[in-house]
């Protein structure tokens, strides 16, 4: 069942997005060679927890896990999909780092995901970065009313193909309220014109994953991390938006 969203709750939810995105910005400007991804995590918790929200992934029990997340971001490093638990892993010269972060505040949540290279890196991150950034905002752009759901997933899968990658098929993007989770899924592939129309209220967080190899995935042995099959590197954006009567809202963006 879809929860839309009245323009009061819409406001609460904006306020969650913009600490999302700012925890993303100040970790973006602390990556460099040679930093653990655990320092990323304290990094944002400290952060979420100075704004009397709380990281929404900690604890997090999911529909694979039966191990409860044990981080605060996830930060999955170039064949890591997403999922990625932080750690004593050394971020190099050259890696591709996804970081995801949720926030609750007030009630609701926030969720969204960069991807960042590390220092410099060659053509091939440059490329998925920004193709996936570009299958994001096109998902974006179809955010309005009397479009169909299925409009974004076409609109992500399309980008992908356009420029050789192929998309995540076991892991798609949800509505997002009161829970992190909830209906709709939004899938980053599929039919445009179908699926439940798009109404004023209605919030999704949609987060496009593209393979530079295969859409094959499987999850590692810590039961979190998401990794393509292949070996080959993944990317992962991810935005919260409200489709409201003025077109649509990025709540994770300042
Ligand atoms: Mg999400």
């Amino acid at each position: 069942m879809i929860i839309y969203k009245s323009e009061d709750e819409i406001k609460i939810m904006k306020r969650a997005g913009e600490l999302v995105a700012n925890v993303l910005l100040k970790l973006e400007s602390i990556i460099k060679p040679g930093i653990t991804t655990e320092f990323l995590d304290r990094t944002a918790e400290e952060i979420i927890i100075s704004r009397n929200a709380k990281p929404a992934f900690k604890g997090y029990l999911g529909r694979i896990s039966k191990i409860p997340f044990p981080g605060t971001i996830c930060v999955s490093v170039n064949e890591e999909v997403v999922h990625g638990i932080p750690g004593k892993r050394i971020l190099y010269e050259g890696d591709l780092v996804s970081i995801d972060v949720g926030v609750q505040l007030d009630g609701f949540f926030g969720d969204a995901a960069r991807s960042y290279k590390v220092g410099r890196a060659g053509n091939k991150i440059e490329k998925i970065m920004q193709t996936t950034w570009d299958a994001l905002n096109d998902a974006i752009d179809k955010c309005v009313e009397g479009n169909r759901l299925g409009d974004i997933s076409h609109a992500i899968e399309s980008r992908a193909a356009t420029n050789g990658f192929s998309v995540v098929k076991d892991f798609v993007g949800h509505g997002i309220g009161r829970n992190m989770h909830e209906d709709p899924q939004v899938l980053n592939y599929g039919p445009a014109h179908q699926g439940p129309l798009l109404k004023k209220g209605i919030v999704l967080a949609i987060e496009p994953m593209l393979n530079e190899g295969e859409s094959d995935i499987e999850v590692l042995k810590d039961s979190w991390t998401v990794v393509t099959r292949d070996g080959k590197i993944s990317c992962h954006f991810e935005d919260t938006v409200a489709v409201t009567s003025k077109g649509s809202t990025i709540l994770t963006r300042l």
